[in-house]
């Protein structure tokens, strides 16, 4: 059977044909086609701006900026994430503080997160685990009674729906942001964007992703540009350059074309699995909550609490047949990095119990029926074997 992996993209001729248009024509980047990736985002997700830059770390970080976030300020999120949801903070000078999560969608808690909003907090990071939507409504209600603003980290979650509105849409967050690496929903090899209906966080992620300048003459300090020259533009904040190329967007317009057909075979393979895989002995299956429609960007299932004690030695067994597994995630806190900073080991309950438990099985659009058979069936082998 070979190698199947945990996640991988799905390209075919007519994204190739998109992104060589593009290199063949005036413009390499700052072109039209970042304008055109951005008005298709919004349209798709339901939000009002988009704004593209270089990866979904980029995106996460020009959002905490526009968010205000600086020395000292607090801002809650997820342990069960990818590292970046909680170093674009520390990126502000801030301070990361962890709320567990949910047993169930392995999502952050809201009611862990009311006991850890101080003076300080200025902002909630929820993280879409494997594409199944946070409870929104629940964080956005609390966020607003204490003044917070919310940013989405919705890499996992593009083309997932909360309440029956795509995330994206910002209904009940201040801004949301998504990665385009190769294994997430859609790709553009690396990118990301944030998405907001906000006007004035609008302005601010723009000026932050072309290292803090300003050129619109209506909003420079300067108050009569014609005095100086047509040239001058100002620089009013720091800034980055996390600007992405127009040959990346056009393989963003492809690939976005494209989602729903996606999203439509993630769904499959995930009840596939779940048909062939439930009521087994060995481990629970992911679950979708009535509020949520997952884009499945993992598939994570459980060791049931007898054979958990086992993981490093089933992980290995299913490394050997060809299976891609993977762990996500090793509790952030956990990292070498965080613990210099004074994290503790233990930090959240539920985070760890999940962390010893949790191995993600491949799932991706191109998966053919027969994979997912192999997938199963080594798997329950394995387990057969080692239990
Ligand atoms: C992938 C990912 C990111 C970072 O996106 P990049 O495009 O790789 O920088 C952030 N948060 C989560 C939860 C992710 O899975």
């Amino acid at each position: 059977m070979g190698y199947v992996p945990y996640g991988r993209q799905r390209i075919d001729s007519d994204d190739i044909k998109e992104v060589v248009k593009v290199l063949k024509s005036d413009w390499l980047t700052q072109g039209p086609k970042i304008k055109e990736f951005e008005a298709a985002l919004c349209k798709y997700a339901g939000a009002k701006y988009a704004v593209v830059v270089s990866s979904g770390t980029a995106a996460l970080h020009i959002a905490c900026l526009a968010a205000g976030i600086q020395l000292r300020d607090e801002a809650i999120t997820s342990p069960i994430t990818f590292i970046a949801s909680a170093n674009c903070i520390l990126y502000c000078g801030g301070k990361p503080i962890f709320a567990d999560i949910e047993e169930e969608t392995a999502n952050i808690d809201p009611e862990e997160i009311e006991k850890k909003i101080n003076r300080r907090t200025k902002a909630i990071i929820p993280v879409h685990f494997a594409g199944h939507p946070a409870d929104l409504e629940e964080i956005y209600k609390m966020a607003k009674k204490n003044g917070l603003l919310i940013i989405e980290d919705a890499a996992h979650a593009l083309g997932a729906e909360y309440k029956g509105s795509k995330i994206g849409s910002c209904e009940y967050s201040d801004m949301a942001i998504f990665s385009f690496h190769p294994v997430k929903s859609i790709t553009m090899g690396e990118g990301g964007a944030v998405l907001t209906n906000n006007k004035d966080l609008y302005g601010k992620l723009l000026m932050f992703r072309n290292h803090g300048i300003m050129k619109s003459h209506s909003k420079l300090r300067v108050k009569n540009q014609k005095l100086i020259g047509d040239w001058y533009y100002e620089m009013q904040e720091l800034g980055f350059n996390y600007r992405i190329t127009d040959f990346q967007c056009a393989l963003g317009i492809s690939q976005l074309k494209k989602l729903d057909k996606f999203i439509q075979r993630r769904r499959e393979i995930a009840s596939i699995y779940e048909r062939g895989l439930k009521n087994n002995d060995y481990f629970n299956l992911p679950q979708e909550k009535n509020y949520a429609k997952s884009s499945w960007h993992l598939y994570p299932i459980r060791i049931k609490d007898k054979y958990k004690a086992k993981k490093r030695e089933i992980f290995c067994k299913l490394r050997e047949k060809g299976l891609g597994v993977q762990v996500h995630y090793i509790p952030v806190y956990r990292h070498p990095y965080y613990q210099n900073l004074g994290y503790g080991k233990n930090s959240c309950f539920n985070a760890e119990n999940f962390y010893q438990r949790e191995i993600s099985i491949p799932i991706y659009p191109s998966m053919r029926d027969k994979d997912i058979k192999y997938v199963s069936d080594a798997i329950i082998n394995v387990f057969k074997r080692i239990t």
